[in-house]
């Protein structure tokens, strides 16, 4: 049994969707409503501190900061699937802000050593210098930065992505580096298109990539076996100090937007595990963001089978 730290940020005023666009505030309205019932004592919500744009910097560069809070002065799109409004940089921030204060509390023993962070937009498609796929930072790789650079405990963090889509930005961050291990799991072929099992690094970083893909419809069971055996042995090898996970519920079977086949139970085993390798390697140190997840309903009942196996172990 654990105690799990909650942040959310569903930022509707700061980054309202364009008409039927899917990546929107409403995604994330009833498990919003859920939480705020309060539905276990063991979820705790969790304030979050300004860390400025420095941290952002340090993944992306200052001049692509610089360009994108010019370009987030008005609304429009960087790709056909990529909007921003005259806001979103503010949502950017209190999204990254929630990521940061998460990894800020499982250090400082303020808050529990499981987070989860529930904001919008997500991060894991944005590439060192290129907003995509509903991204425009990638708020994953800057949390990850952060621990490495601000907590001298954190020498090798493990980044696990169950989101349906494969985290490329997340895997280019970090494509040519040993102290960062990314395993991602995803529909594939699909969108963005990468993540083949031959993806696995460059220079002193091959080996520190992982990819798990499963083309459209495969069983549930599959996937997670695979993942189970597989981000095990990695986990084992590696030995992190920390692990985040990339959590997208777009795997659901009710999704619109992909074609995999889990089921709520699907993500409590999800929980489950990570939660026990997390005791196992890293002292219970876990934070969890959310990613995608496209059917409202969907978000909920699998978020709350997720937290629960977290919860459970
Ligand atoms: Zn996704």
């Amino acid at each position: 049994m654990t105690e799990i730290g909650i942040r959310q940020c569903a930022n509707s005023d700061t980054h309202p969707a364009p008409p039927g666009h899917p990546e929107a505030a409403s995604k994330l309205a009833p498990l919003l409503a859920w939480l705020k019932t309060q539905p276990h004592p063991w979820l705790h919500f969790r304030p979050s501190q300004e860390h400025g744009e420095e941290p952002v910097a340090r993944v992306h560069g200052d001049d692509y900061v610089q360009r994108l809070k010019r370009t987030l002065t008005t609304s429009g799109y960087f790709d056909a699937d990529t909007y921003y409004s005259e806001r979103s940089w503010d949502a950017v921030c209190t999204a990254v802000d929630a990521a940061l204060s998460a990894v800020d509390d499982v250090e400082s023993g303020t808050g529990p050593s499981v987070q989860f962070v529930v904001a919008r937009p997500p991060g894991h498609h944005c590439e060192q210098h290129r907003p995509m796929g509903f991204c425009l930072v990638n708020t994953i790789a800057i949390a990850t930065q952060y621990a490495r650079d601000s907590y001298d405990r954190y020498r090798r963090v493990a980044i696990l992505d169950f989101d349906v889509h494969h985290g490329n930005g997340t895997q280019q961050i970090f494509f040519p580096r040993d102290d960062v291990l990314f395993v991602s799991t995803h529909q594939y072929p699909y969108y963005p298109g990468t993540g083949s099992r031959v993806e696995t690094g460059v220079g002193t970083g091959v080996g520190f990539t992982l990819n798990l893909p499963h083309p459209a419809h495969t069983p549930a069971d599959l996937v997670l076996e695979t993942f189970t055996v597989e981000t095990g042995e990695a986990l084992k090898l590696f030995a992190p100090d920390l692990i985040m996970v990339s959590v997208g519920f777009d795997g659901h079977v009710d999704d619109p937007l992909a074609q995999w086949l889990l089921t709520d139970d699907s993500f409590r085993r999800l929980g489950s595990v990570i939660r026990q390798w997390s005791e196992e390697y890293c002292g219970g140190r876990l934070v969890n963001l959310l990613e995608g997840g496209y059917s409202p309903d969907a978000n909920r009942s699998a978020a709350a089978a997720y937290l629960e196996g977290l919860h459970n172990g």
